[in-house]
């Protein structure tokens, strides 16, 4: 066997003892994002682009009583939802965005959220990122991996890809993960990046994958 093949091979076998580990420790892993609906869930993770989840969550408890459906969203004064939304960092161009979108909804789906991704790529402010968290968390339907900053790290440490640009790390994690268990995957990395395989301080003597981790005690 070349070299190349029987790394494919071990990243695979790493890729299959992942899923299992990371399903024992996180067994109620799930978005930490709060919605009741797609729409919510839409505009919460535009919202939770560079800030945390607790942030956006505390600004959409006054948000979605203020805006129930997207033509709120798309009839609200940019100034108004600025005000809302200010905290969560960059709020003019979300504001921006969420009315765009918002306006699309109304005017192309009835005013819902549409569950394919081509449609949910053509909104202002949604990338395949965004859709595809809509996409798993509020239809159920894994066609992606979402790739955020954790899920980026956690996949290079653990040596499931060498890609850089979030596009290529999905594709290299959607070929080594069960389709069924894509959503779950992310949740899982992001848990792990939140709680223990963190930024700069990774505790890899705490960490329960460390038995599969190429990069385990690297940063000690
Ligand atoms: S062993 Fe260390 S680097 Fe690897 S996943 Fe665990 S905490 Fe992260």
């Amino acid at each position: 066997m070349t070299g190349s093949r029987a790394k494919v091979r071990n990243r695979q076998a790493r890729a299959t003892a992942l899923v299992e580990v990371l399903h024992r420790t996180y067994p109620d892993a799930h978005c930490e994002l709060d919605f009741t609906n797609p729409l919510e869930l839409l505009v919460a993770t535009i919202l939770s682009a560079q800030c945390t989840d607790k942030r956006v969550n505390i600004v959409t408890k006054d948000l979605f009583r203020r805006c129930r459906t997207a033509r709120d969203y798309a009839e609200i004064a940019q100034e108004e939802l600025e005000r809302l939304i200010q905290s969560t960092g960059f709020f003019r161009a979300k504001a921006k965005n969420i009315r765009a979108c918002c306006a699309a909804l109304v005017a192309h789906h009835g005013g819902t959220v549409p569950r394919t991704m081509e449609a949910l790529t053509q909104l202002a402010g949604v990338g395949r990122k965004t859709a595809n968290v809509v996409l798993g968390n509020a239809f159920d339907e894994n066609v992606g991996v979402v790739v955020d900053t954790h899920v980026a790290r956690l996949s290079q440490r653990l040596g499931l890809t060498r890609e850089t640009t979030p596009e290529k790390i999905e594709q290299n994690l959607m070929v080594l993960i069960p389709r069924a268990q894509w959503t779950l995957f992310s949740h899982w990395l992001i848990w792990h990046g939140r709680r223990r395989c963190t930024a700069r301080k990774p505790d890899c003597p705490g960490c329960e994958v460390a038995l599969l981790c190429p990069s385990a005690g690297k940063f000690q």
